[in-house]
């Protein structure tokens, strides 16, 4: 439920209709805005009787929200949300497009460190990289696990890039938030509500891929977890689902990216990695999602694709990135001049 105030209530106005909110049992969150204030009511498992709000004067309009998620939805929050990573980085609103690189798995201190250097070069400001990775086969490599975050954290110092990899367990969130600036929660673990718990209770920001076939309204209900839970740092990632076409990796409709932000105030990135599948369609998908609106690419690069690990068929060589890389640039620039 939403309560709307008129604009000319006081700030003891909110106060009254606050508490009457808590006299309920529920939970009141005020949403500033230019004209006026909203208060958020979360914590009703259905629809509240409002009789009690009504008789406020100051409330000019009560909204009652059906949806399965609220605080991740434009209703409450009519502004676009901007994630702060690290100290200077930003993601959402107008912050300039993120993008963010590496290779699928950490697979080695030589590995990791040429490919930090050359993003460095590069000016890209995060490095990604998997330490526990989800394989499909319990034969595949697994990652490099703790291993894996040492080292992300030696190389975050060493070169002041920001970090960001996967966490698959409730129990690994500490220490993975110990070692990296940015958790991030794949699409085999979009649903696991422990996860999504646990990672709402840190206050580093979450990168929520959307799961292997999720629907929009499952993929916001997972990161209503998030937020609830009082982490407000989520980036939406989009990386495909799972279709009858076998012909890429994942069928990624870049139509979501416009509609997921109508629909939610957080930031939305692309990962035309796993949307693909396919090297040579990385590079025209990462730049098609600039003008869907995304505002961030997550790219996997590694500096011998062929020899990779993990995912060497959609990896870019550095040179490929290097050229993308300065395409998003320019491609970045002429949609804020002449689209946004
Ligand atoms: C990854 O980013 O390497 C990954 C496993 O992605 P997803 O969870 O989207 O499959
Ligand atoms: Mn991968």
């Amino acid at each position: 439920m939403l309560i709307v105030m008129h604009h000319w209530a006081t700030s003891k106005d909110v106060a009254q209709v606050k508490k009457t909110i808590s006299s309920m049992g529920l939970k009141p969150v005020a949403i500033p805005g230019a004209a006026r204030t909203a208060i958020g009511v979360i914590g009703n498992q259905g629809r509240v009787n409002d009789a009690p709000l009504r008789d406020i004067k100051a409330v000019m309009e009560i909204i009652h929200v059906t949806k399965p998620y609220k605080l991740v939805s434009r209703d409450f929050h009519p502004a676009d949300t901007v994630v702060q990573l690290g100290k200077k980085v930003k993601v959402g609103g107008t912050s300039p497009f993120l993008v963010i690189a590496g290779p699928c798995a950490v697979e080695s201190r030589k590995q990791l460190m040429k490919t930090a250097r050359f993003l460095k070069k590069t000016g890209v400001p995060v490095l990604r990289g998997g330490a526990y990775k989800p394989r499909t086969s319990p034969h595949s490599f697994q990652g490099m696990r703790e291993a894996g975050l040492v080292l992300l954290d030696e190389v975050r110092k060493e070169t002041g890039l920001l970090v960001v990899t996967e966490v698959v367990s409730p129990e690994h969130v500490g220490i993975v938030a110990e070692h990296v600036d940015i958790l991030q929660v794949g699409a085999r673990n979009m649903q696991n509500f422990d996860l999504l718990t646990e990672v709402g209770r840190i206050k580093k920001p979450v990168i929520l891929k959307r799961g292997l076939s999720a629907t929009v309204e499952e993929w916001l209900g997972s990161a209503e977890y998030i937020l609830l839970g009082g982490n407000p740092n989520v980036v939406l990632c989009e990386r495909g689902i799972r279709t009858f076409e076998t012909a890429t990796r994942n069928t990624a409709d870049l139509a979501i990216i416009p509609l997921v932000r109508g629909m939610s105030h957080l930031p939305v990135i692309f990962d035309p990695s796993h949307a693909t599948g396919k090297r040579p369609l990385v590079a025209p998908m990462a730049l098609a999602s600039i003008v869907a609106g995304a505002q961030g690419a997550m790219i996997e690069i590694h500096p011998e694709p062929e020899r990779a690990l993990s995912d060497g068929p959609q990896s870019l060589h550095f040179k490929e990135f290097e050229k993308l890389r300065a395409k998003i640039r320019s491609l970045d620039g002429f949609v804020r001049k002449h689209l946004a």
